[in-house]
């Protein structure tokens, strides 16, 4: 999806759910201009980012490539998913300077053809990096 039918079908949902204004300063001024896709880490999976040096074991006495890469997969697995599944448009309103973050998934579904949100797809396991 290009940035052109992202700001279009962004705009359609918020004029839907009639938040076409900012709640902060009330101005009709969302900034589609400057929209950005963005991810937010949670705490939890933040935290498990680069814990091997926190402990004082980075450096391994053997070289144990195929381990040292599947620790790498899931200390990154927060970012990941972030990145990939939990997606978030970043809207900021040229008046005030507000900034909202929407979940881009849940607009996309929202706003696809006919409208109806699809049953929820359990998600599976992690995509592999190659
Ligand atoms: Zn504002």
């Amino acid at each position: 999806m290009d940035r052109n039918q992202m700001e279009q079908r962004l705009k359609a949902w918020l004029e839907e759910k009639r938040a076409s204004k900012c709640p902060l300063c009330g101005e009709e001024s969302w900034d589609f201009g400057d929209l950005r896709q963005v991810f937010l880490i949670g705490a939890a999976g933040g935290a498990e980012i680069g814990k091997e040096v926190q402990r004082g074991i980075s450096a391994p006495r053997r070289f144990e490539p195929q381990r040292q890469l599947r620790e790498l997969r899931n200390q990154l697995r927060a970012v990941r998913n972030s990145a990939t599944i939990n997606r978030l448009l970043q809207l900021t309103c040229n008046h005030c300077g507000h900034v909202v973050l929407l979940h881009a998934a849940k607009i996309l579904r929202e706003t696809e053809e006919g409208g109806h949100e699809p049953p929820r797809v359990h998600e599976g396991p992690e995509p592999q990096i190659s």
